[in-house]
């Protein structure tokens, strides 16, 4: 392997560009070359490619988003599209990928190496933790602190007031962010439904929980389920019990930006070295992650499968501490 194009893809994470400078200088020490690619597979079709050195990446593993950009790509789920995507591949003589992203990155990267034979790795980068093959993705931990200080402040006011606060997080369709942070929190409620963890049980707790609670943090993950985010709780808790003060807030986008924290620059550190080592291997169409502590390769066709499986004893301790 004699150059490798790098992209990043899907959601941007802190880290990713720590993960970015982790590939570049690794590869230069075993004198393969980088070719970056801006936007994703967008721009892999557009062919936005560009030669990256030592100095290019001087200076960025403080900081959050992505020097690469991202992009979601409609194009590049048709064949069609990724059949440019490899012209372009060619034309630039990029023999080998590595992709930083997501399932869907992951999927994107699966569909082209089965169709063209180029080697992929990918390296996990989303604020969501919800991969399969590792314990944590690049993002997450940056992510999980930008709540709990965000949560914090809030809890500053709401015991201020008397208030209950209704907290949204970010997570599509994974209570990763929720759970631990709600933990971290001492949140009096989680509710994440698509783990079937519903208001039901919040309801029961201000029926018949403690009386005397100063203030009250209920963090909701984000979904476009049933229960209809934040606004829509926060509708249901007024209904129901209207002496209370309830209030929603939603902590958006500040969820995927900032510095990242240093787990998750040690951690892109790593996997990104390691994803380069893997293509010099002869790894062909796996995500690097880490489990225990230790870096191992998963099959793409693994890694996709989501991973939203929360353990029922955490949330029982989550309740327990905040009776
Ligand atoms: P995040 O989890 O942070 O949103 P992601 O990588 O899952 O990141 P997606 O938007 O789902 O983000 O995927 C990124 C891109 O991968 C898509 O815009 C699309 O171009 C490509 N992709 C996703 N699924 C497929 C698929 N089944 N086949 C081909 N390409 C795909």
């Amino acid at each position: 392997i004699k150059n490798i194009g790098l992209f990043t893809s899907g959601g941007d994470a802190p880290g990713m560009n720590a993960a970015i400078r982790a590939v570049i200088r690794t590869a230069l020490f075993h004198d393969v070359e980088v070719t970056g690619i801006r936007r994703g597979y967008e721009g892999m079709i557009n062919g936005d490619f560009f030669p990256m050195g030592r100095r290019s990446v001087s200076n960025i593993m403080q900081r959050g988003g992505t020097i690469l950009k991202t992009a979601r790509s409609a194009q590049f789920r048709r064949p069609e599209g990724r059949q440019a995507a490899y012209e372009q591949v060619k034309k630039f003589n990029v023999d080998a990928l590595i992709a930083i992203g997501g399932d869907g990155t992951f999927r994107g990267a699966k569909a082209f190496n089965e169709e063209f034979g180029i080697p992929v790795i990918g390296l996990p980068g989303t604020i969501d933790n919800d991969l399969v093959g590792t314990d944590f993705t690049i993002g997450y931990d940056t992510a999980i602190n930008t709540v709990i200080n965000a949560v914090d402040k809030i809890r500053d006011t709401a015991e201020s007031h008397d208030r209950l606060f209704i907290v949204e997080v970010m997570g599509r369709d994974s209570g990763m962010i929720a759970w631990r942070t709600g933990m971290a929190t001492g949140a009096e409620g989680i509710i994440i439904p698509d783990a079937n963890i519903g208001v039901d049980k919040l309801f029961d707790r201000l029926e018949n929980g403690r009386k005397n609670k100063t203030s009250r943090i209920v963090i909701v993950s984000e979904c476009e389920g049933e229960e209809g985010g934040a606004f829509e709780i926060g509708r249901q808790v007024k209904e129901k019990f209207p002496h209370l003060d309830t209030r929603v807030s939603i902590l958006g986008h500040i969820q995927r930006g900032g510095s990242p924290t240093c787990m998750d620059r040690v951690l892109a550190c790593r996997l990104g070295a390691a994803a380069v080592e893997a293509l010099l291997e002869g790894y062909k169409c796996d995500m690097a992650g880490i489990i225990n502590n230790n870096v191992v390769f998963t099959p793409f066709e693994r890694a996709i499968k989501h991973n939203s499986e929360i353990d029922p004893s955490l949330l029982r301790i989550v309740e327990m501490l905040s009776l």
